[in-house]
Protein backbone atom coordinates (compact mmCIF):
# COMPACT_ATOMS: atom_id res chain seq x y z
CA UNK A 1 0.00 0.00 0.00
CA UNK A 2 0.73 3.45 -0.79
CA UNK A 3 1.87 5.63 1.99
CA UNK A 4 -0.10 8.80 2.25
CA UNK A 5 2.92 10.43 3.71
CA UNK A 6 6.13 10.30 1.13
CA UNK A 7 9.16 9.14 2.47
CA UNK A 8 12.07 12.15 1.64
CA UNK A 9 14.52 12.11 -1.07
CA UNK A 10 17.20 10.57 -0.15
CA UNK A 11 21.17 9.65 -1.69
CA UNK A 12 22.79 5.90 -1.62
CA UNK A 13 22.80 4.40 1.89
CA UNK A 14 26.59 4.20 2.99
CA UNK A 15 27.87 0.57 3.64
CA UNK A 16 29.51 -0.07 6.96
CA UNK A 17 32.89 1.91 7.66
CA UNK A 18 34.32 4.86 5.49
CA UNK A 19 31.39 6.69 3.53
CA UNK A 20 30.81 5.50 0.18
CA UNK A 21 32.66 7.81 -2.49
CA UNK A 22 29.60 9.16 -3.87
CA UNK A 23 27.84 9.82 -1.14
CA UNK A 24 28.82 13.51 -1.08
CA UNK A 25 29.28 13.26 -5.11
CA UNK A 26 28.21 16.86 -6.36
CA UNK A 27 27.94 18.89 -2.87
CA UNK A 28 30.49 21.79 -2.19
CA UNK A 29 31.51 21.80 1.49
CA UNK A 30 33.34 25.36 3.28
CA UNK A 31 35.34 24.00 6.19
CA UNK A 32 36.35 27.06 8.42
CA UNK A 33 39.84 26.65 10.27
CA UNK A 34 40.42 23.40 7.53
CA UNK A 35 44.22 23.78 7.77
CA UNK A 36 44.96 22.44 11.16
CA UNK A 37 43.54 20.10 12.98
CA UNK A 38 39.79 18.89 13.50
CA UNK A 39 39.18 21.33 9.99
CA UNK A 40 41.98 19.55 8.73
CA UNK A 41 40.53 16.14 9.12
CA UNK A 42 36.90 17.12 8.05
CA UNK A 43 38.25 18.35 4.89
CA UNK A 44 39.59 15.49 4.25
CA UNK A 45 36.73 13.00 5.13
CA UNK A 46 34.46 15.34 3.12
CA UNK A 47 36.59 14.95 0.24
CA UNK A 48 36.62 11.52 0.37
CA UNK A 49 33.03 11.22 0.39
CA UNK A 50 33.19 12.98 -2.60
CA UNK A 51 32.33 16.31 -1.67
CA UNK A 52 34.33 19.13 -3.36
CA UNK A 53 35.94 21.39 -0.79
CA UNK A 54 36.67 24.97 0.17
CA UNK A 55 39.35 25.08 2.88
CA UNK A 56 39.40 28.47 4.47
CA UNK A 57 42.14 29.40 6.77
CA UNK A 58 44.20 32.31 7.95
CA UNK A 59 47.13 29.99 7.59
CA UNK A 60 48.41 30.21 3.85
CA UNK A 61 50.78 27.79 4.12
CA UNK A 62 48.18 24.85 6.24
CA UNK A 63 44.91 26.00 3.80
CA UNK A 64 46.83 25.45 0.92
CA UNK A 65 48.62 21.94 1.68
CA UNK A 66 44.71 20.65 3.06
CA UNK A 67 43.44 21.99 -0.30
CA UNK A 68 45.86 20.56 -2.41
CA UNK A 69 45.40 16.83 -0.54
CA UNK A 70 41.51 16.96 -0.42
CA UNK A 71 41.92 18.32 -4.25
CA UNK A 72 39.82 21.45 -3.37
CA UNK A 73 39.90 25.40 -2.85
CA UNK A 74 42.02 26.77 -0.31
CA UNK A 75 41.34 30.67 0.81
CA UNK A 76 43.52 32.60 3.16
CA UNK A 77 40.46 34.57 5.38
CA UNK A 78 41.10 36.13 8.66
CA UNK A 79 37.49 35.46 10.09
CA UNK A 80 37.70 38.31 12.74
CA UNK A 81 37.39 40.46 10.05
CA UNK A 82 33.47 40.37 9.26
CA UNK A 83 34.81 41.66 5.66
CA UNK A 84 36.49 39.28 4.88
CA UNK A 85 33.28 36.53 4.74
CA UNK A 86 32.18 38.62 1.40
CA UNK A 87 35.19 36.47 -0.16
CA UNK A 88 33.97 33.33 0.84
CA UNK A 89 31.51 31.20 -1.61
CA UNK A 90 28.20 31.45 -0.99
CA UNK A 91 27.27 28.44 -2.66
CA UNK A 92 28.04 25.91 -0.53
CA UNK A 93 25.67 22.79 0.53
CA UNK A 94 27.66 21.79 3.87
CA UNK A 95 28.91 24.59 5.55
CA UNK A 96 31.59 22.99 8.93
CA UNK A 97 32.23 26.03 11.51
CA UNK A 98 35.38 25.19 13.03
CA UNK A 99 37.96 27.72 13.55
CA UNK A 100 38.18 28.64 16.89
CA UNK A 101 41.14 29.93 19.32
CA UNK A 102 41.68 29.47 23.05
CA UNK A 103 42.95 32.07 25.76
CA UNK A 104 43.49 30.49 29.56
CA UNK A 105 43.03 33.46 32.15
CA UNK A 106 40.83 34.53 35.63
CA UNK A 107 37.72 36.52 34.52
CA UNK A 108 39.48 39.45 36.36
CA UNK A 109 42.68 38.95 34.36
CA UNK A 110 41.42 38.28 31.18
CA UNK A 111 42.33 40.90 28.54
CA UNK A 112 38.67 42.32 26.79
CA UNK A 113 40.11 42.54 23.12
CA UNK A 114 41.31 39.28 22.96
CA UNK A 115 37.42 37.93 24.78
CA UNK A 116 36.69 40.21 21.89
CA UNK A 117 38.18 38.63 18.83
CA UNK A 118 37.28 34.55 20.11
CA UNK A 119 33.30 36.11 19.97
CA UNK A 120 34.20 37.13 16.29
CA UNK A 121 35.94 34.57 15.45
CA UNK A 122 33.82 31.78 17.48
CA UNK A 123 30.32 33.26 16.96
CA UNK A 124 30.40 36.51 15.15
CA UNK A 125 31.52 34.45 11.57
CA UNK A 126 29.90 31.52 12.20
CA UNK A 127 26.40 33.62 11.98
CA UNK A 128 27.83 35.73 8.69
CA UNK A 129 29.03 32.50 7.06
CA UNK A 130 25.35 31.01 7.79
CA UNK A 131 23.30 34.11 6.17
CA UNK A 132 25.74 33.77 3.26
CA UNK A 133 25.32 30.18 2.44
CA UNK A 134 21.78 29.45 4.05
CA UNK A 135 20.10 31.14 0.79
CA UNK A 136 21.70 28.91 -1.68
CA UNK A 137 20.99 26.06 0.28
CA UNK A 138 17.27 26.88 0.83
CA UNK A 139 17.27 27.03 -3.14
CA UNK A 140 18.74 23.45 -3.21
CA UNK A 141 16.54 22.42 -0.70
CA UNK A 142 19.02 20.64 1.15
CA UNK A 143 22.24 21.82 3.53
CA UNK A 144 24.20 20.27 5.91
CA UNK A 145 25.54 22.99 8.77
CA UNK A 146 27.65 21.37 11.53
CA UNK A 147 29.24 23.40 14.50
CA UNK A 148 32.32 22.42 15.92
CA UNK A 149 31.30 22.94 19.61
CA UNK A 150 32.66 21.87 22.46
CA UNK A 151 32.26 19.93 25.96
CA UNK A 152 32.46 24.10 26.96
CA UNK A 153 29.05 24.51 24.62
CA UNK A 154 27.81 22.61 27.45
CA UNK A 155 29.90 22.64 30.42
CA UNK A 156 31.86 25.53 31.98
CA UNK A 157 35.65 25.23 33.21
CA UNK A 158 37.34 27.84 35.13
CA UNK A 159 39.53 30.43 33.42
CA UNK A 160 37.83 30.20 30.00
CA UNK A 161 35.19 32.77 30.21
CA UNK A 162 35.62 33.91 26.43
CA UNK A 163 35.97 30.65 24.61
CA UNK A 164 33.07 28.95 27.02
CA UNK A 165 31.19 31.98 26.52
CA UNK A 166 31.47 31.66 22.83
CA UNK A 167 30.69 28.03 22.30
CA UNK A 168 27.49 28.24 24.68
CA UNK A 169 26.45 31.19 21.83
CA UNK A 170 27.34 28.86 18.98
CA UNK A 171 24.68 25.96 20.49
CA UNK A 172 22.35 28.83 20.61
CA UNK A 173 22.68 29.76 17.03
CA UNK A 174 23.02 25.92 16.03
CA UNK A 175 19.17 25.56 17.23
CA UNK A 176 18.19 28.65 15.35
CA UNK A 177 19.61 27.60 12.39
CA UNK A 178 17.76 24.12 12.67
CA UNK A 179 14.33 25.68 13.16
CA UNK A 180 14.69 28.33 10.32
CA UNK A 181 16.74 25.54 8.31
CA UNK A 182 13.77 22.66 8.46
CA UNK A 183 11.53 23.92 6.13
CA UNK A 184 14.24 24.20 3.54
CA UNK A 185 15.57 20.45 3.66
CA UNK A 186 18.83 22.05 6.21
CA UNK A 187 19.65 20.47 9.26
CA UNK A 188 22.36 22.48 12.28
CA UNK A 189 23.57 20.35 14.56
CA UNK A 190 26.35 20.90 17.18
CA UNK A 191 29.43 18.48 17.80
CA UNK A 192 30.99 18.06 21.56
CA UNK A 193 34.56 17.05 21.43
CA UNK A 194 36.11 16.43 24.71
CA UNK A 195 40.34 16.59 24.39
CA UNK A 196 41.08 16.43 20.79
CA UNK A 197 44.92 15.18 19.91
CA UNK A 198 45.06 18.68 17.62
CA UNK A 199 48.00 21.91 17.88
CA UNK A 200 45.25 23.74 19.88
CA UNK A 201 45.66 21.28 22.95
CA UNK A 202 49.47 20.34 22.47
CA UNK A 203 49.44 24.49 23.18
CA UNK A 204 47.26 24.19 26.10
CA UNK A 205 49.42 21.17 27.33
CA UNK A 206 52.56 22.96 27.31
CA UNK A 207 51.11 26.06 29.01
CA UNK A 208 49.53 24.29 31.63
CA UNK A 209 52.85 22.23 32.28
CA UNK A 210 54.56 25.49 32.82
CA UNK A 211 52.11 26.99 34.76
CA UNK A 212 51.60 24.68 37.18
CA UNK A 213 55.49 23.21 37.56
CA UNK A 214 54.75 19.44 36.42
CA UNK A 215 55.52 17.30 33.15
CA UNK A 216 53.38 17.30 30.27
CA UNK A 217 51.95 13.74 31.35
CA UNK A 218 50.55 14.60 34.62
CA UNK A 219 49.07 17.38 32.66
CA UNK A 220 46.60 14.99 30.45
CA UNK A 221 45.82 12.69 33.29
CA UNK A 222 45.33 15.28 36.21
CA UNK A 223 44.13 18.05 34.58
CA UNK A 224 42.86 17.95 31.07
CA UNK A 225 41.13 14.34 31.88
CA UNK A 226 40.15 14.83 35.10
CA UNK A 227 36.36 14.79 34.33
CA UNK A 228 36.83 12.51 31.37
CA UNK A 229 35.64 8.41 32.30
CA UNK A 230 37.98 7.43 28.88
CA UNK A 231 41.26 8.49 30.26
CA UNK A 232 42.96 9.08 26.51
CA UNK A 233 42.59 12.21 24.21
CA UNK A 234 40.08 11.91 21.09
CA UNK A 235 41.43 11.74 17.71
CA UNK A 236 40.64 14.34 14.91
CA UNK A 237 39.61 11.83 13.01
CA UNK A 238 37.03 10.29 15.50
CA UNK A 239 35.79 13.75 15.14
CA UNK A 240 35.73 14.14 11.10
CA UNK A 241 33.51 10.37 11.24
CA UNK A 242 30.60 11.93 13.17
CA UNK A 243 30.40 15.08 11.03
CA UNK A 244 30.70 13.04 8.12
CA UNK A 245 27.64 10.86 9.72
CA UNK A 246 25.80 14.06 10.54
CA UNK A 247 26.05 15.22 6.47
CA UNK A 248 25.16 11.73 5.17
CA UNK A 249 21.93 10.31 4.02
CA UNK A 250 20.76 8.74 6.81
CA UNK A 251 20.90 11.76 9.24
CA UNK A 252 17.81 14.04 8.00
CA UNK A 253 16.10 13.73 11.01
CA UNK A 254 18.99 14.81 13.18
CA UNK A 255 18.78 18.80 13.70
CA UNK A 256 18.66 20.96 16.73
CA UNK A 257 21.22 18.62 18.58
CA UNK A 258 24.05 18.21 20.49
CA UNK A 259 26.59 15.29 20.36
CA UNK A 260 28.82 15.21 22.84
CA UNK A 261 32.00 13.06 21.55
CA UNK A 262 33.72 13.37 25.60
CA UNK A 263 34.43 9.83 26.62
CA UNK A 264 31.10 10.37 29.57
CA UNK A 265 31.99 13.59 30.95
CA UNK A 266 28.92 15.45 30.94
CA UNK A 267 27.44 11.85 31.91
CA UNK A 268 28.72 12.87 35.32
P1 LIG B 1 43.70 24.01 15.64
O1 LIG B 1 44.40 25.11 16.35
O2 LIG B 1 44.45 22.75 15.34
O3 LIG B 1 43.04 24.55 14.31
C1 LIG B 1 42.28 25.71 14.29
C2 LIG B 1 42.40 26.32 12.91
O4 LIG B 1 41.60 27.51 12.91
C3 LIG B 1 43.83 26.73 12.57
O5 LIG B 1 44.18 26.24 11.29
C4 LIG B 1 43.78 28.25 12.61
O6 LIG B 1 44.68 28.87 11.71
C5 LIG B 1 42.33 28.53 12.24
N1 LIG B 1 41.91 29.83 12.71
C6 LIG B 1 41.96 30.32 13.99
N2 LIG B 1 41.56 31.59 14.00
C7 LIG B 1 41.26 31.92 12.72
C8 LIG B 1 40.81 33.11 12.10
N3 LIG B 1 40.64 34.25 12.79
N4 LIG B 1 40.58 33.11 10.77
C9 LIG B 1 40.79 32.00 10.04
N5 LIG B 1 41.24 30.83 10.58
C10 LIG B 1 41.46 30.81 11.91
O7 LIG B 1 42.41 23.70 16.55
P2 LIG B 1 41.48 22.41 16.70
O8 LIG B 1 41.83 21.77 17.98
O9 LIG B 1 41.46 21.61 15.45
O10 LIG B 1 40.08 23.15 16.94
C11 LIG B 1 39.14 23.31 15.93
C12 LIG B 1 37.79 23.58 16.56
O11 LIG B 1 37.45 22.50 17.43
C13 LIG B 1 37.75 24.85 17.43
O12 LIG B 1 36.52 25.50 17.26
C14 LIG B 1 37.85 24.30 18.84
O13 LIG B 1 37.25 25.15 19.77
C15 LIG B 1 37.09 22.99 18.69
N6 LIG B 1 37.39 22.02 19.71
C16 LIG B 1 38.67 21.57 19.88
C17 LIG B 1 38.94 20.65 20.88
C18 LIG B 1 40.31 20.12 21.12
O14 LIG B 1 40.51 19.49 22.16
N7 LIG B 1 41.27 20.33 20.23
C19 LIG B 1 37.91 20.20 21.70
C20 LIG B 1 36.62 20.67 21.50
C21 LIG B 1 36.38 21.57 20.50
Amino acid sequence: MTSIFPAPAQGPAAGPGEAAATELGGRVALVTGGGSGIGRACALALSRAGATVHVADRDAEAAKAVAEEAGGVAHIVDLADPAAIGALPAEADILINNAGLQHVAPLTEFPPERFELIQRVMVTAPFLLLRRTLPHMYAGGWGRVVNISSVHGLRASPYKSAYVTAKHALEGLSKVAALEGAPHGVTSNCVNPGYVRTPLVEGQIRDQAAAHGIGPNEVLADVLLARSPVKRLLEAAEVAAAVLWLCGPNSGFITGSSLPLDGGWTAC
